[in-house]
């Protein structure tokens, strides 16, 4: 009597498992990309990755002190370098970055 698994069933099959493994783990590990500051959608909101590089008489609601870290519109985890943003959708911006959708936190 043989068994209704071959030998070289079973191996497809862990072949299949562990490659979809890999690249579930690869899916969940790509981080989203950093917006750059050339980005059409940056560019229009005056985006800097670094607020000490915003142009005061461009923009002048800017408020000495803010960043993306105070800003309302910043999401993700406390403690990372780069995070989503609301206005962003699919990139993460600079916690040092600015743009002139910054909204004070409450
Ligand atoms: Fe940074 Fe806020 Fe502008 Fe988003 S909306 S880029 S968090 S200042």
């Amino acid at each position: 009597m043989t068994h209704p698994l071959s030998r070289r069933t079973v191996v497809k099959s862990l072949v299949w498992v562990s490659a979809g493994t890999v690249f579930g783990e690869r899916r969940a590990a790509a981080e989203p990309a950093k917006l750059s500051v050339s980005d059409p959608a940056a560019v229009a909101l005056g985006y800097v990755e670094n607020a000490s590089q915003v142009d005061s008489k461009k923009y002048p609601n800017y408020v000495k002190g803010s960043t993306c870290e105070n800003c309302l519109k910043l999401e993700g985890k406390p403690g990372d370098a780069y995070r989503p943003c609301e206005l962003f959708k699919d990139k993460v911006v600079s916690v040092n970055g600015w743009c002139s959708g910054w909204t004070a936190e409450m």
